[in-house]
């Protein structure tokens, strides 16, 4: 699975061990964001980000953990940096390593866009270009009726043609968010927004075994297509007793971050789309891991990036270039009144949709640029080589070695 991974990156693409040597590793944050950039010795730069919500800790963990087997390595070479930060802090398995690892990640791909002068997507064998989306709430505090009557002012202003809406309670155990919600909520939205649009909901681990598959006949009769994590995301075989009983796409992974567990997951088919998080799954190296996983056994990829930063803008090179891409891009739409700390992150409205789609940026790297503004807000570390001090733990490990 490693092996299969590097293939696709790094010496494969042509970049090999001659990207320059990593100076410099800095990050700007607040308690939602962190913005990575990464320094070459040449000072050629990339931008990357880590995942959101306690990005803050995330940053902590990216000066201790990550930069310090990073600096002073090739910046090339991203499969075997990423192998190498998940070997030297194995005794730290789990999200937040994930969540730190993508910020490394991602700004290398950037740096490798710039210096190749092309988009991400380009180096992965698609193009830029207009990407189908689907217009994705966030909400579970809306009544029915105003859910219908939002998505609706979407499809008709800027011409979506896909939309997913939340039912059940997050890890509801069966509570509804309030009762009678669900069955509430199905009918309304899906006839409000009658025929060809693709329909999908989320249950966000709501939802025992039992009540998943009735709420999945709900949805199938409704004429729903995506029913996203009907029961809790880690009880794989329960996730596969609703998929096998249920007609409608069974869609999950979101969380998942162990390569493990989804060659098992896939596996053993416990969903029938997967959706990994780019930035909690570490990066971009890490989620091809699970596409081609997943095109491997036949299954599309409908990644998950519910918010709009650079998960998003990421995700959006990805769908442009593997050849199992899920049929849509999530967006969310959810603006400033819901997700506040979103705004200003960068120049120019990278998420603007026209006709429902949105545009895979053309420009070097991800193609977006991070609004200065909002970097000088936010709070400022820095690891550099020769100036930051590694931990008696990275000491050890660099003993005699060269770098
Ligand atoms: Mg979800």
């Amino acid at each position: 699975m490693e092996g299969g991974t590097d293939a696709q990156i790094g010496v494969a693409l042509g970049f090999g061990e001659n990207a320059g040597r990593i100076m410099r590793l800095e990050t700007f944050c607040d308690e939602f964001v962190a913005f990575v950039r990464v320094t070459t010795e040449a000072g050629e730069v990339g931008w990357g980000q880590c995942a959101n919500y306690n990005a803050d800790i995330t940053a902590q963990v990216f000066h201790r953990q990550v930069a310090p087997w990073a600096l002073g390595r090739d910046a090339g070479d991203i499969g075997a940096l990423v192998r190498l930060v998940e070997e030297k802090e194995h005794k730290f398995p789990g999200s937040y390593r994930c969540r730190a690892l993508a910020g490394l990640d991602t700004a290398l791909w950037d740096l490798a866009g710039r210096r190749a002068g092309l988009p991400v997507v380009a180096l992965l064998g698609g193009r830029p270009g207009p990407l189908r989306a689907y217009a994705s709430s966030m909400r579970r505090d809306i009544a029915p009726a105003d859910e219908a009557a939002r998505l609706l002012r979407l499809r008709d202003g800027k011409g979506f043609d896909a939309f997913k809406w939340r039912v059940g309670a997050e890890c509801g155990r069966d509570r509804d968010e309030w009762p009678g919600r669900t069955e509430e909520v199905i009918p309304t939205v899906s006839r409000a927004l009658g025929c060809g649009v693709a329909k999908l909901v989320d249950a966000n681990s709501g939802f025992s075994v039992a009540r998943a598959i009735a709420v999945g006949r709900m949805l199938e009769d409704e004429g729903v297509e995506h029913f996203e994590e009907p029961v809790p995301y880690w009880l794989f075989d329960d996730t596969r007793e609703v998929a096998q009983a249920l007609t409608i796409d069974v869609a999950g992974g979101e969380q998942d971050w162990d390569l493990a567990h989804w060659e098992r997951m896939i596996a053993m088919r416990a969903v029938d789309i997967v959706q990994p998080d780019m930035m909690y799954m570490g990066g971009l190296t890490r989620t091809l891991a699970v596409a081609r996983l997943a095109q491997d056994a036949g299954l599309p990829c409908t990644p998950h990036s519910a918010n709009l930063s650079l998960v998003t803008i990421c995700t959006m090179h990805l769908l442009g270039a593997i050849p199992n891409a899920g049929k849509y891009l999530e967006l969310s739409i959810e603006g400033d009144d819901y997700y506040p700390w979103q705004r200003d992150l960068f120049l120019e409205d990278p998420f603007a949709v026209e006709d429902g789609r949105v545009r895979i940026p053309d420009g070097p790297g991800w193609g977006v640029e991070v609004n200065p503004a909002w970097i000088e807000r936010a709070t400022y570390q820095e690891s550099a080589l020769g100036r930051t001090p590694r931990s008696a733990y990275a000491r050890l490990y660099h003993q005699g070695e060269t770098t």
